[in-house]
């Protein structure tokens, strides 16, 4: 039988405390405005992968809800001195909230958080975008990020309505308008899940025609006990499919785009931390607000088994400061602390980080194992470090013979 939380079996966030770990703050808020959605996407971790929470929730945040969440960031971002705090508008689909009612929740938010150190932005299907929309979120200076897998039949194998039909007609427009010359600077960029079946540089390149400030590839979230669809059971096939992309992204002649995922691995190979979930170890600093006021962990967990991002914590009674003691935030706060022994063993776990935590789960094991997507992760990283490191070399061996760099 599946426990609520089966968290790494050693962690003890008491001992964890004693023995020098200190919480990090959040930093970025995902406030699940709207709970339906005008999708029907088959690789849904909300409503498609077993956790069915959203049916016992409010379809739409309170007014009561959204200015308590308000209050408690606001108390969170006091406390911790935060310069900044990030405040993602989600869902469901969270346009479906309707332009006035958008309009009334992101004055709450700039009132009550403050206008200065608040970055608010939305995600989106893109389905409603329209130029009303639009018009609110420049006036407002809402960055607008759109989910897409690339141009018509690839986007439409998994972003479909309930009847079946296809979204990226849809979503097409959406981004016409929003790359128009009076959006684009509220455009923060595509999300695009991965299908190993696709063209690797086919879908990149649909992408870019919108020339997007940033793209982000994400692995369909999958665990060893719902492992991701392998064809030709390759164990490396997501992997390649981003090798693919690297290449041709890290081969143009000048930077086209930035690709969050390449970007977080480059930086991890130069030395240097990541920001994504997706690699490395640094500590995840989000937590997700339900419509019902539950404070919940990164939303992707679900993907696990039903139940598993919940913290039993709601903003009416309770602060994001306990939050930060709940042992699965504070095990994705750990670092290598919280990894399995295969990949403490392993020599790329540094750069790794057991890739996304939710990707580690199996039933009866919990979260303390390598990635469902080991291969796939490894082969990635060692290409990126490969790439890195011959260009490091030539450009050293062209500066010792006295050929200048550009
Ligand atoms: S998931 Fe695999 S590649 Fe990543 S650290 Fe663990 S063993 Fe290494």
């Amino acid at each position: 039988m599946t426990r609520p939380h089966e968290w790494p079996a050693d962690l003890d966030v008491t001992a964890a405390l004693a023995g020098g770990f200190r919480p990090y703050a959040f930093r970025e808020f995902v406030l699940k405005i709207n709970q339906r959605c005008n999708l029907a996407c088959d690789y849904c971790y909300v409503y498609a992968m077993g956790d069915h929470s959203w049916r016992d929730r409010p379809s739409v945040m309170s007014g009561e809800v959204l200015r308590t969440a308000a209050a408690r960031i606001a108390e969170h971002a006091r406390e911790h001195e935060l310069d900044t705090v990030r405040v993602i508008l989600h869902g469901g689909e969270p346009l479906l909230s309707g332009r006035d009612r958008l309009a009334a929740l992101i004055g709450r938010l700039k009132t009550d958080i403050g206008d200065r150190r608040l970055q608010i932005a939305v995600q989106t299907n893109g389905l409603l975008l329209d130029e009303p929309m639009l018009d609110l979120f420049r006036a407002e200076g809402v960055q607008v990020g759109v989910s897409m897998d690339g141009a018509g039949a690839d986007n439409d194998r998994h972003r479909r309505h309930a009847d079946g039909r296809g979204s990226a007609a849809a979503v097409e427009r959406a981004l016409g308008l929003l790359t128009d010359a009076r959006y684009r600077p509220i455009f923060a960029g595509i999300l695009c899940t991965i299908d190993v079946t696709t063209d690797p540089a086919q879908v990149y390149e649909a992408l870019l025609r919108h020339r997007p400030p940033q793209i982000d590839f994400l692995l369909p979230h999958a665990n060893w006990s719902r492992p991701p669809t392998r064809p030709d059971q390759r164990d490396d096939a997501y992997g390649d499919w981003l090798v693919a992309v690297f290449d041709r992204w890290y081969d143009a002649p000048r930077q086209e785009t930035r690709v969050r995922v390449l970007e977080e691995i480059l930086s991890l190979v130069l030395g240097g931390a990541s920001r994504s979930e997706q690699v490395g170890l640094s500590p995840v600093t989000v937590a997700v607000v339900e419509s019902d006021g539950d404070i919940e962990q990164v939303d992707s967990l679900k993907s696990a088994f039903p139940g598993a991002s919940a913290t039993g914590l709601n903003i009416a009674t309770n602060s994001f400061d306990q939050a930060l003691r709940h042992p699965g935030i504070v095990a994705r706060q750990l670092g290598a602390a919280a990894l399995c022994a295969e990949c403490v063993a392993c020599s790329i776990h540094e750069l790794c980080g057991a890739g996304h935590y939710a990707h580690r789960y199996a039933t009866g094991r919990g979260f303390l194992n390598r990635s469902v997507y080991c291969a796939d992760l490894s082969r990635i990283i060692t290409h990126v470090r490969r790439r890195v490191t011959a260009d490091i070399a030539d450009r050293e061996r062209g500066e010792s013979a006295g050929v200048r760099s550009p």
